[in-house]
């Protein structure tokens, strides 16, 4: 095939796929802007009859909505984060490690480099992690996203239903939209049962509202306790101070693979993604502590990691993944 051809096919593809990706969002935004017009306007406009409940369900529903709904705009727009040039093999180093053929040479050059570079994680041989094709060495926690094309500082995972990568830049967004989706969820559950049970037992008139509020209870309910699941696993998660895929396979030390080589107690792991002001836990803006370039780490001395203030010895947690959160793990 001629080449332009390939090219214009390649291109194709690629912008057949970044349309597709969105697939998801708009399966979600879809049912979230059904939800809307079912809850407000068929239930509390249609069903409800009394002045005073109309008014505090539709009050309490529009200030969650409007918090579920940044968090899931704040959870897709913010870009992930890549490593800064200062990880970009210089174009020197380039030559030599492209023109190389012994790995153990290419392994020293990388060695060499990454000398001036705040990195303590290795691959499982025990060589400097770096990414072939953004030509950078990986910063500890940052992962190459096949997805996105680029290197994603803590990746955590690429997330379809919000058709970005989840990681440093947006990991607090992400809990939120999950915390909020399922406040939302429940809200819209609680609310709507006494009507559902009205509907069910004909006390009420059967007509086109009867459909949406019985819809809009299986739906919450189905969308609550997924949730619920995928929730869970990440707060146990945040509890430990791991990604997603470091709990699938462990960040190697210097000392060897540590699966708990950032867990620092469970009350400076919720610091560094959630910062260090309770008030500003629950509202999406971004607080998480440092860089996303290097990580405060349990089992290192100070002299290694100038980072980590005293007690870096603290809470010698052993607990392995549970089989369960593999299985929600793959979910997502
Ligand atoms: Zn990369
Ligand atoms: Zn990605």
């Amino acid at each position: 095939m001629h080449s332009g051809c390939r090219m214009a096919l390649s291109r194709g593809l690629r912008c057949c796929q970044r349309v597709f990706s969105w697939v998801p969002v708009v399966i979600i935004s879809s049912v979230v802007l059904w939800s809307y017009y079912a809850y407000v306007w068929e239930l509390c406009l249609v069903t409800v009859e009394n002045a005073l409940e109309k008014a505090v369900y539709l009050l309490v529903f529009h200030i969650v909505f409007l918090l579920f709904i940044w968090t899931y705009w704040k959870a897709i727009f913010t870009p992930p984060k890549e490593p800064t040039k200062k990880f970009l093999l210089p174009y020197a180093e380039k030559e030599r490690y492209d023109s190389e053929e012994r790995p153990e040479v290419q392994r020293q050059i990388l060695a060499e480099f990454a000398k001036k570079l705040p990195v303590y994680t290795r691959t499982g041989s025990g060589a400097i992690r770096f990414c072939d094709r953004c030509q950078v060495v990986k910063p500890d926690r940052c992962h190459h996203c096949s997805v996105c094309g680029m290197c994603v500082l803590k990746m955590d995972h690429h997330c379809p239903w919000v058709n970005n990568c989840i990681g440093f830049s947006n990991y607090k967004f992400f809990l939120l939209f999950l915390a909020y989706a399922m406040l939302y969820c429940a809200y819209i559950a609680a609310t709507v049962f006494q009507y559902f049970l009205l509907y069910w037992t004909a006390e009420l008139p059967n007509n086109r509202a009867k459909f949406h509020v019985l819809f809009l209870l299986f739906v919450s309910l189905m969308f609550f306790i997924s949730l619920m699941f995928l929730f869970g696993y990440h707060c146990w998660l945040v509890g430990l101070n791991r990604t997603t895929l470091e709990a699938f396979s462990a960040p190697v030390f210097p000392s060897g693979p540590d699966k708990n080589g950032f867990h620092l107690g469970i009350r400076r792991n919720l610091e560094q993604v959630f910062g260090k002001r309770k008030k500003l836990w629950i509202i999406p803006v971004f607080t998480s502590i440092g860089d996303g370039l290097s990580f405060p780490m349990r089992m290192v001395s100070e002299s290694h990691n100038p980072l980590l203030g005293g007690n870096q010895w603290d809470d010698e947690g052993t607990d392995d993944e549970s089989p369960g959160a593999r299985t929600l793990g793959l979910l997502h």
